[in-house]
């Protein structure tokens, strides 16, 4: 029998724990990888208790004794699949490994943890219990996969589904998520369309928050989180997506000085050139202005732009890629870095701190 103990993430640790709702539906097996003596249940729930510095969580750490803790609500996100289907509809469950354990002792009671589970949440509607594998590809559960501890994977479903009030059968396949938030930026303005029903996490929405105007604060594949509900809702109950920000027309009296003068100097005076010059002459954002036009004409009298050390940007002191990313408004999210890692040939990326070192210093430059 075992005993769930409720030793949560702190809500304000929106890195590890975004808040984000879901209705679970499967409950993906994890093994921590992490051999050292003491590393058990207890070790690793205080790790996600104390801030992970690693952008990753999951809701049960499971070893050898009775006790079970848990990180995080069972109807919240974590961050433990590597994919986005997985992380939004599975409860992350590690299974500690840690020398001074009896593995055998803490996958039975890992089997025991996920019948629990199945009897208790009706949203898991059957066996949906999958590998860490089955969603990113990542070798884990290592040892339930090769069977090296003595026991595999197929002992493991079948201890699962080995309960007279346990349901048995296949594994939904996880929804396969197009994108459909191409054309919504973060930061822009939409309306929850009256018609809208359901969140994307399936509760329904109180009708005062519909036809109402909220801010895209992150963007899903198929989904946006509302800044102000602090909610997913599906992109085909938002309207308004394609409204952007205009951008400010160039005076004509300042725009006309740089431009008469670029002309007098046989320069290339459109838009686009002086957009580029400016980049040169490191006026970000060149939108055409008074200011930033008397900014170019003063760099373009002067000469040619510096040589010089690219500007770098961004924070230059932090040691951890999310905050490095955030500070240059990049995703940080892991199937982002995940991405990131690939364009500068960091192989099969999973998150560790010396990926992530290798990804900041490629980054930073
Ligand atoms: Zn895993």
């Amino acid at each position: 029998m075992v005993k769930i103990i409720e030793m949560l993430i702190p809500a304000s640790n929106k890195k590890n724990r975004p808040g984000t709702k879901m209705n679970p539906t499967s409950v993906t097996i994890h093994e921590t990888d992490n051999t050292n003596v003491r590393a058990n249940a207890l070790a690793h729930a205080r790790l996600q208790q104390n801030g992970n510095s690693r952008q990753a969580s999951w809701h049960l750490s499971v070893d050898d004794e009775p006790e079970v803790y848990q990180s995080l609500p069972f109807n919240e996100v974590g961050y433990h699949a590597g994919t986005t289907s997985g992380n939004y509809n599975s409860i992350g469950m590690e299974i500690c490994v840690n020398s001074d354990g009896d593995y055998k002792k803490a996958v039975n009671n890992a089997i025991q943890t996920v019948k629990w589970l199945i009897n208790k949440y009706p949203s898991i509607k059957a066996v949906n219990v999958v590998q860490h594998n089955h969603w990113s590809g990542k070798n884990c559960p290592r040892n339930l996969r090769s069977g090296a501890k003595g026991i595999k994977w197929d002992a493991f479903i079948k201890g699962v589904r080995d309960g007279k009030k346990v349901e048995a059968s296949m594994p939904a396949k996880p929804p396969k998520y197009t994108s459909t938030t191409g054309s919504i930026k973060v930061g822009q303005k939409v309306t929850l369309k009256k018609s809208a029903k359901n969140y994307a996490t399936g509760e329904s929405i109180p009708s005062q928050y519909k036809g109402k105007s909220y801010t895209v604060q992150q963007r899903g594949s198929n989904r946006v989180l509302l800044k102000e509900l602090y909610s997913w809702v599906k992109t085909s109950d938002i309207s308004g997506a394609a409204a952007s920000k205009p951008k400010p027309k160039p005076t004509a009296t300042a725009s006309g000085s740089v431009v008469d003068w670029m002309k007098s100097q046989r320069m290339n005076s459109s838009y686009a050139n002086r957009k580029k010059l400016a980049g040169q002459y490191g006026i970000s954002n060149y939108e055409g202005t008074a200011k930033q036009n008397g900014q170019l004409l003063a760099k373009l009298k002067a000469g040619k732009p510096k040589q010089a050390a690219p500007v770098k940007k961004g924070n230059q002191t932090t040691s951890s890629i999310v905050d490095y990313l955030k500070s240059i408004n990049v995703n940080s999210g892991f199937s982002n870095r995940k991405k990131l890692a690939a364009k500068h040939g960091i192989k099969n990326y999973s998150g560790t701190a010396a990926q992530n070192a290798k990804l900041l210093k490629n980054m930073r430059g």
